[in-house]
Formats: structure tokens, sequence, C-alpha cells
């Protein structure tokens, strides 16, 4: 649950104001209701960044919490190319913001998502040694090659390399399923799990969201249909549900964000078909199922 100005830094434009970030307050109304009418829970990744100094955003994390949706952390400063920084970085990132979601909303973080699903083993050991239950960082996808050069040369081209890594590039053939690292430890003696982004079974193909909004409706309900998966891992982004006319983002970086400017009816009608076709499948909190996980000893399949 990106701000639109941390969106902005992490592909390295330092322009948009975040005095002036409304996304939680555009953004976090339209899913809170959505979820609601699709009896769905989600989880909630945020960064320390987006909320320590804006009142705004404080209070509709609030509200989240307060709808029984989960928070989790999505590391302090939303650094790009996370995997190549210091253990050191790494360590302060993870444990600063997991503190400021403590300070701020008495909420005890159980799970972590890498910007840019940027993730390495180093990273999952600082994980597991600071008791997290689950990451939720690896995207087996077959296109993640494709996806950085796509991100290098068309959305920001003056970025040079893409911030977006996702992880080293045999990831994608890492499970589709949750499964258990059972070579990382938490401090308890327990296994740390894995959930991993949707992918589809055949060519691991995206299965989120965003990648959604840019296909051809009678495809995407195709994809809806076919996806088989015991656990479906389905990504949205706060961006996915601004109006970028009608909401007055008037930001031409922003502008930029390959989906931004669909309108808001469409996302929506797009939204409401793709929770009622999975909401019986996608009402598990993230951090739920890591804990039945590590009760029951559930295996990689
Ligand atoms: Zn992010």
């Amino acid at each position: 649950m990106d701000s639109l100005s941390t969106i902005a830094s992490y592909y390295g434009s330092e322009d948009f104001d975040p005095a002036k970030d409304r996304l939680y307050e555009i953004a976090v109304p339209r899913l809170l209701d959505l979820f609601d009418r699709h009896h769905v829970r989600a989880t909630f990744f945020i960064s320390g960044k987006d909320f320590i100094n804006n009142e705004r955003t404080c209070f509709w994390i609030d509200k989240i919490i307060h709808k029984g949706h989960e928070i989790a952390n999505h590391s302090f400063s939303h650094l790009a190319r996370l995997s190549s920084r210091s253990n050191a970085v790494v360590e302060e990132e993870i444990a600063k913001n997991h503190q400021a979601i403590k300070d701020f909303f008495d909420v005890t973080c159980a799970g972590y998502r890498s910007p840019g699903y940027s993730i390495s083993d180093d990273i999952l050991r600082l994980l597991a040694k600071q008791g997290y239950l689950y990451d939720s960082s690896i995207f087996p996808t077959s296109i993640s090659v494709l996806y950085k050069i796509y991100r290098k040369f068309t959305a920001y081209p003056k970025q040079g390399v893409s911030p977006t890594d996702m992880g080293p590039p045999l990831l994608f053939l890492s499970p589709r399923e949750p499964y258990l690292l059972r070579n990382l430890k938490l401090p308890d003696g327990r296994p740390m799990a894995e959930i991993p982004v949707t992918t589809t079974r055949i060519g691991r193909l995206p299965f989120y969201f965003s990648f959604h909004l840019c296909l051809p409706e009678p495809v995407f309900r195709v994809m809806l249909g076919a996806i088989r998966a015991d656990c479906i891992n389905y990504v949205l982004h706060g961006t996915d549900i601004l109006d970028f006319t009608k909401d007055r983002i008037n930001d031409r970086f922003i502008a930029r964000h390959t989906t931004i400017k669909i309108p808001l009816e469409s996302k929506m009608k797009k939204l409401d078909i793709a929770m009622s076709s999975l909401s019986g499948r996608v009402n598990i909190l993230s951090r739920d199922l890591s804990g039945e996980m590590l009760k029951t000893g559930i295996a990689a399949k």
C-alpha cells in the first residue's frame, strides 16, 4: 500500500510533495468498501515513511485495523533493490518499520513483503531471526526478466537499472503455493513460511490485479476461471483504485505509472469480478495461514 510520494521516490523522482499525498484517503475507503461487499479480509503491507508524519494516513490505517484486516511490514523507507543492500541496512529497514507499526498502531507484524519483491536468502534469514512467521516476497513468475527490461526501457527510462529487481532470476522456479522454509528457523525453533505471489500453473504468468488491469476483460475472465491453486495470494496496489483525472492526481511522473489512467469505473468493475470470483478462496489472512501451516507442518508441493 505505497503512497504516491513513495512510488515517485522509488522510481527516482523526488518531485512529488508528500504533504499533498492523498493516496490513503482516496484508496482506503474504496478498498474497505470493496472488501466489505465481498466479505474479504486482506493484508496491507505498509511503510513507516508513509505514516509517521501523516496524520490522515494514520487515520486510515486505524480504520483498516478496525475492520479486521492484517497490517504487515513493507520496510520503513521502501528503498529500491533492497536485496543488494548490506545486511545492516536491511535489518534496520525491517526492525525500524516493525517498531513504528507497534508504536503507532499497537500491532505486532507477523509478515513481510519486500519493496519490488526484492528478496534474497540474507533477507529471509534476517526475517526468521526477527521472529517473522512468514515472508511474501517471492514472485515465481516466468516474466520477471521481461518485466525488468520493460521497467528499464519503457516505463522509467531515465533511471537506468530497474528498481524492481524481483530477486534472483531462478526464483521463478520456486513453489507456486505456500510452503515452509525448513532451513530458516524462528527463535522458537519452528520454520518460517513463504507465501508467494500467485502465478498461473501453465506458463507461470502473474496472477495479480495490477497485471489483470492491463488485460482485455474477456482474457481476464478466462484467467480468473482457469486459475488452479489451493491458496491464492492476490496482490492489489493502492494505485489500482485511483482515478487519475477525477481524483486530480495531476502529477506528470505518476502519470507514467502503467495502469494509472484507466478510468475508475472499469477498474472497479474488474475488481468486483475478481473479488466475487475469488472471495471464497482469499478470505484467510496471511498471518492466520502461516500460523496454521506452522501448526500442521504443511510442506511444499
Ligand atoms: Zn511497495
